[in-house]
């Protein structure tokens, strides 16, 4: 990768590789992509370099330090600053704030704010033709970010909904989400309320062993090939775990667009969704125990 660079006391320069160009069009640069690029500029003087975390100031020359990236023209040059540490074998680079991401994206938008068509919509999977698309314009950032649904497990549906889904056991319950597209979509919670950071090592091993026996029992249903699993967790903070099942030979429903797919099919006929989902759970308590209903005994677990 041909990366000049010009060392002063505060700025490295360094080009964008070509790779993050896209349609011949300049792009946002990810942020690991900027600190790949700086740190091979830095082996390229002769340094070594050694990414730290962001806010990790304890270095001796690791003094208050700023940064600003911006689209030089061309689109294709990327100037960082950073000050203080230079001369330091330790780089430090930080993440950006939500304005200077918010300036980075604009950068390689137009002058209504839309950025270029994503490479996905080119993908032979998309659901979408290129033809007439266009991007929405991007949104400054919103901060404080709105509470998520739940919050604190203040008036949380998750947590009122504890006892009610297809499968249980005393931290665990899943259930089928209903009106989808897909042949099956089942969701996995924590019976109280925790998001996903906040789960004891026991609770996240057990979700491991949850998710690999789910993915199991999906894809072994008929003219199933594959389950996806989803974590997002942006709308509702308690915990929820998507699994989504492809429909066989379906290969445009391959990889990332699939839940958009899944909003674009007409609805799966759901007794037929039922059935599936039953057999999960049936599966689920032969493989590893709990129980279909919350009242039922306990099994194994
Ligand atoms: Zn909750």
């Amino acid at each position: 990768m041909d990366v000049p660079h010009e060392r002063c006391d505060e700025t490295i320069r360094v080009a964008a590789p070509a790779s993050l160009s896209c349609f011949g069009r300049p792009r946002a640069y990810s942020l690991l992509a900027l600190s790949q690029a700086v740190l091979a500029s830095r082996a390229g003087a002769s340094r070594t370099a050694t990414p730290r975390s962001a806010g990790d100031s304890s270095g001796p020359e690791a003094e208050s330090l700023k940064r600003r990236s911006s689209r030089l023209p061309g689109g294709r040059m990327i100037a960082l600053t950073v000050r203080g540490s230079v001369g330091n074998a330790n780089l430090p680079i930080m993440a950006l704030r939500p304005d200077e991401f918010y300036d980075h994206a604009r950068a390689a938008a137009d002058a209504e704010l839309r950025l270029p068509l994503a490479r996905m919509t080119g993908w032979n999977i998309s659901p979408f033709e290129q033809d007439g698309l266009s991007v929405a314009p991007l949104r400054p950032p919103v901060l404080p970010e709105p509470a998520r649904h739940g919050e604190g497990a203040v008036d949380c549906d998750n947590c009122r909904e504890r006892d009610e889904g297809i499968w249980f056991n005393e931290r665990w319950r899943l259930a089928r989400i209903e009106g989808v597209g897909v042949p099956l979509v089942l969701m996995l919670f924590p019976r109280e309320h925790y998001d996903m950071a906040d789960l004891s090592d026991e609770m996240a091993a057990e979700l491991g062993v949850l998710t690999t026996h789910l993915v199991r029992h999906v894809q072994a249903l008929p003219y199933i090939s594959r389950a996806h699993v989803y974590r997002i967790g942006d709308g509702a903070e308690h915990l929820h775990i998507w699994f989504f099942a492809r429909p066989e030979g379906q290969t445009q429903l391959f990889g990332s667009w699939m839940p958009v797919w899944d909003d674009l099919l007409p609805e799966y006929p759901a007794d037929i969704a039922e059935a599936d989902a039953a057999a999960v759970a049936d599966a689920l308590v032969a493989s590893y125990g709990g129980r279909r209903r919350v009242t039922d005994g306990l099994t194994r677990d």
